[in-house]
């Protein structure tokens, strides 16, 4: 039996030695001094290194690398020259083959841990080439003394670091905020203060497809009023190439949400079109699409082999997005209902069965866990019930619906191995059986894992 000390061995500003045995769910190197948990970013499993503590809890401590004395093997240089300040990544200092051990076990150990699953996991299936897949930036905008700055957020702050080439985006989203970046010096249009809820340039989203090149573009707004609006309109759809549109989106709100909720088109088209495995999707600024392009279609895949459909099955797809997963499962079955609480989504799930031609679909909007409760209560049945809910999870109320229900199959799809595990801990106290975990790396370098999960009746 391990025996926990009573009092933290370690201060805060102290030095330590410290063997590192496995990652964290953020990433973070996880060691032990005299059996308490010490959590070291930038580290690897097998490094040992000198870190200094910066701050002690009750069950664990957190420090930061000083040196490493020995390197794991599996350490390599960051490719990305803005890797130790950004905090867009946090693997990059890992070979891709242990990106891919460390997430199998991060979702295994979460299992256990917090599902009391001793279940054994797929190996991760991962990219041929991992970098440039996302198909979306979304940058925040800010100043840094005179100059106008576009990044991502530094490691745990708000501050931006300005990173004018990021090597998980697509090259065109990239040369979007530089050409943006450049347009705002020109035209002094101001950009945002967090701190003092001033200026006006928030965030810049901008969208390409894989497919056919297009991009999109979306400018966040803390107000109405663009200076020189038709000058910066003229001049971006002029220097980026194969360019839909352009979407001012304006968000007056203070904190951390993105997107508000109106939105004006500046010039062309307020979507931007995709296509995945043979058929087309229109997404718009505020619908979520998935990032990775490539691994969607591995993703997806995976949902229609664990669905196991012979053609008269009814589906239920909860957290339909854009109507993906149920237009891309509609063809091998007799019916799809998708489910969605954003209506911009659902009108563009909407559209999408139309664009395809798929009729055997309907979508509903509202939360799921309002409506499935109803909809089972009101005698619907599904024989494959597939759940892609956001990083919180299922709530109860919508588990106990999809119980009562009695799928022959739950298919969960899930970027959150913790709720997962908390979910599936549930699902198992009700009865069902988890049946397989096929994690997907949608996010290559950083410490997100997708996995999706076949649950069964008994
Ligand atoms: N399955 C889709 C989208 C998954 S992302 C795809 O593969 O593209 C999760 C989606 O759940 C988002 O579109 C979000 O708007 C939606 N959502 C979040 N909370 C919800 C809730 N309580 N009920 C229904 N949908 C919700």
């Amino acid at each position: 039996m391990k025996i926990k000390p009573n009092k933290p061995p370690l201060k805060s500003g102290e030095t330590i030695k410290l063997d590192i045995e496995r990652l964290n769910h953020d990433g973070e190197g996880v060691g032990r001094l005299s059996g308490f948990t010490v959590f070291v970013p930038a580290t690897a499993p097998g490094d040992s290194v000198m870190a200094r503590v910066i701050s002690v809890q009750k069950t664990y401590a957190r420090a930061l690398l000083e040196t490493v004395i020995n390197a794991s093997p599996a350490r390599v240089t960051p490719s990305c020259a803005h890797y130790d300040s950004c905090g867009g990544c946090q693997l990059q200092h890992l070979d891709y083959a242990e990106q891919l051990r460390v997430k199998r076990e991060i979702v295994q150990e979460s299992l256990r841990r917090i599902g009391g699953l001793n279940i054994n996991v797929q190996p991760v299936i991962g990219m041929i080439d991992p970098w440039r897949y996302r198909n979306k930036a979304q940058v925040p905008v800010g100043m840094d003394g005179g100059t106008v700055i576009a990044g991502f957020f530094a490691k745990r702050s708000h501050r931006i670091v300005d990173v004018e080439c990021c090597l998980l985006q697509h090259p065109a989203n990239d040369k979007v905020v530089d050409i943006i970046r450049g347009l705002l010096r020109e035209t002094g249009i101001s950009a945002y203060n967090e701190k003092e809820h001033s200026g006006l340039l928030r965030h810049v989203l901008a969208r390409t497809s894989f497919n056919s090149g297009e991009t999109l573009v979306v400018l966040v707004t803390n107000g109405r009023r663009i200076p020189n609006k038709d000058m910066l309109v003229a001049a971006l759809s002029a220097k980026i190439e194969n360019l839909t549109g352009i979407v001012q989106n304006i968000n007056t709100r203070r904190g951390n949400v993105i997107l508000g909720n109106e939105e004006v088109t500046l010039w062309g088209k307020p979507y931007l079109t995709e296509c995945l495995d043979g058929l087309t999707f229109r997404v718009s600024p505020r619908s979520f699409y998935q990032v990775n392009t490539v691994q969607t279609e591995v993703l997806y895949k995976k949902i229609r082999e664990y669905s196991s459909l012979s053609g008269s099955e009814t589906v239920i797809d909860l957290y339909c997005g854009i109507g993906t997963i149920s237009l891309y499962l509609s063809r091998y079955t007799a019916s799809v209902i998708g489910v969605e609480s954003v209506p911009a989504a659902i009108e563009d799930a909407k559209t999408n069965a139309i664009l395809n031609g798929l009729e055997n679909v309907k979508f509903h909007t509202g939360l799921a866990e309002k409506l499935v409760p109803e909809m089972q209560k009101s005698g619907l049945h599904a024989d494959v019930v597939v759940v892609d809910p956001p990083r919180k999870g299922c709530e109860q109320s919508l588990l106990d619906a999809i119980v009562a229900m009695q799928p022959n199959r739950l298919i969960y799809v899930s970027c959150n191995p913790s709720t997962l595990a908390r979910d599936l801990k549930y699902l198992t106290i009700k009865g069902l059986i988890v049946q397989d975990v096929q994690p997907v790396d949608m996010f290559p370098h950083t410490s997100h894992v997708e996995c999706v999960v076949l649950i069964k009746r008994k």
